[in-house]
């Protein structure tokens, strides 16, 4: 298990996605992460250890970005360590990624990225994810959440995700299968998370993901929840 709180709206996200990602603590976790958005830039920042570290380490917390999304890990593909730490970045450092869970056929879909010329610096199969995303993204020409629908039709396991596109700085998609993910829905913001606890102060019109449901949380539109 580990804890996925994203943020899209209005207030700083720094403080609304480290406090979440305190109250996901109880989940059990090894390394905590976040990205944040800003003029044009992700900011990433992660490490081993808690999210007290990565309050202590941030780069990030002088950042008044409004959309992001934070992480806490519990290894299972690549063992504890800074650069295993979610988020993860693509190839271009276009997409980024938060991910719950096990894709099984990393493996198989790993080897064919790196015939095709992909690179990978982090042990994780949700490396693998982020760069089918982008592989499937570019090749076709399709919006995120097309491509992160096509991405997880070829995906064996299973997972809560979160992906943001610089591209399209006020959206972020999000699925799920096997791992719990809800959306908080409240007045020109949403947030992101492995269960309510990170935005109950915000609102309590929630909805949760059911398996094998995606949405395209996107700011100032009516929540997008598709099939997978
Ligand atoms: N399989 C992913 C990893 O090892 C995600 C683990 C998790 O659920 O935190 O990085």
């Amino acid at each position: 298990m580990c804890g996925i709180v994203g943020y899209i709206g209005h207030r700083q996200a720094y403080p609304v996605i480290v406090k979440g990602l305190s109250r996901l603590e109880y989940r059990g976790y090894d390394s905590a992460g976040i990205a944040l958005y800003e003029n044009g830039a992700i900011q990433l920042c992660k490490t081993k250890g808690k999210v007290s570290d990565l309050e202590e380490k941030s780069t990030v917390n002088n950042t008044y970005g409004t959309i992001g999304m934070g992480h806490t890990r519990w290894a299972t593909h690549g063992v504890p360590n800074d650069v295993n730490s979610h988020p993860h970045f693509s190839n271009s450092g276009d997409l980024v990624i938060i991910h719950n869970g096990i894709i099984e056929n990393y493996g198989a879909l790993k080897k064919e990225l790196i015939k095709r010329g992909y690179k990978f610096s982090s042990d994780t199969d949700t490396e693998v994810l982020v760069n089918l995303i982008e592989d499937i993204q570019k090749n076709n020409n399709l919006k995120l959440g097309k491509a992160v629908q096509v991405a997880l039709n070829q995906v064996v396991g299973a997972y809560a995700i979160a992906v943001f596109d610089i591209k399209k700085p006020n959206e972020i998609v999000v699925a799920r299968l096997g791992s719990p993910l809800a959306i908080g829905v409240g007045e020109n913001e949403f947030f992101i998370a492995s269960d309510a606890s990170p935005f109950i102060e915000y609102t309590n019109n929630a909805v949760y993901l059911e398996d094998e449901e995606m949405a395209v949380v996107r700011l100032h539109k009516p929540l997008n929840v598709r099939n997978i």
